[in-house]
């Protein structure tokens, strides 16, 4: 594997690769990987022939100073894990190679409706900070293909209205939510939950799965009450349990029994904040 911490650098290989007619295949995440990230590699290899990989921890992203602060770094074994996948090469820019103006007054976008609602609502400004890293990064890689996880859903919807605002044909590609063997979405920010909370965070998981298995037609508020009662009684503090449509996210009260439906959860263990969804429909 490859390590660039130069963009103009990395440029050149790619460029050259690109003229030989290699598809190019970009995973961009905040490293402390897991096999989550690594199954996003996975599923990169399949479909193009240079993985690319960047692990960077976008300042500009986190609404929340002490979240940034405490964000993991294990930056050798993610190394050696990308290694292991089999990745090409690894992008480790540094936050000057990033933002060289700085990390303020940078550009805006209007985001619109997604923006106001779930992560965007809870976490004010987060989508901006996603659309300044990953306009830089999709302009320095330049992919044929984009992976992101079907963990962060909204940020999917972002990053593929972001592709279409920058005019790129990057194809996008969303892989499901690897998990663990008692459901907890795998994270980054597991690693930080105190063994007592990890115990209790696959409720998330569970309350979930609830959802999927009694979703009927009609009201949708009862069903959604439970959740969130059962996650309060686990000791969680509870951003949002909402069901929505799963192409727009614009969320559903009255379920007509056909649309598919989404539902997504924020929710706090301790400092923690975890977040996870499912389509809970067919
Ligand atoms: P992050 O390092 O948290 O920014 O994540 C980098 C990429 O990995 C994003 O596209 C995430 O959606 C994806 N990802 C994170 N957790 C998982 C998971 N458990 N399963 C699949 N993809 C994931």
């Amino acid at each position: 594997m490859i390590i660039f911490k130069q963009a103009a650098a990395l440029g050149r290989y790619l460029e050259k690769q690109r003229s030989m007619q290699q598809k190019i295949g970009f995973i961009p995440t905040m490293g402390a990987l897991h096999q989550g990230h690594l199954a996003l590699v996975k599923e990169a290899q399949k479909h193009t022939d240079i993985t690319v990989c960047s692990i960077f921890v976008n300042p500009t992203q986190f609404n929340d100073p002490n979240d940034f602060k405490k964000y993991p770094n294990t930056l050798d074994k993610d190394i050696h894990q990308l290694e292991q996948t089999g990745a090409h090469i690894l992008f480790l820019p540094s936050v000057h190679e990033m933002y060289p103006q700085g990390i303020h007054h940078l550009e805006q976008y209007d985001l619109g409706y997604l923006e106001t609602i779930l992560e965007g609502a809870y976490r004010p400004g987060h989508f901006q900070g996603v659309c300044q890293v990953m306009s830089r990064l999709l302009q320095m890689v330049n992919p044929d293909d984009l992976f992101m996880g079907q963990k962060d859903y909204q940020q999917c919807m972002v990053v593929q209205w972001l592709l279409k605002h920058l005019s790129m044909p990057t194809r996008f590609e969303t892989v499901a939510t690897r998990r663990e063997a008692d459901g907890l979405a795998m994270s980054s920010r597991n690693m930080r939950l105190p063994e007592a909370d990890r115990k209790k965070a696959p409720a998330i998981y569970q309350v979930l799965e609830h959802i999927r298995r009694h979703i009927t037609a009609g009201p949708l508020s009862s069903l959604q009450q439970e959740g969130r009662s059962l996650l309060e009684k686990e000791g969680f503090k509870v951003d949002y349990i909402s069901m929505a449509a799963a192409d727009s996210l614009a969320p559903i009260d009255n379920w007509d029994g056909k649309e598919p439906v989404i539902a997504l959860v924020a929710a706090f263990l301790g400092e923690v904040r975890l977040i996870d969804n499912m389509q809970v429909t067919k």
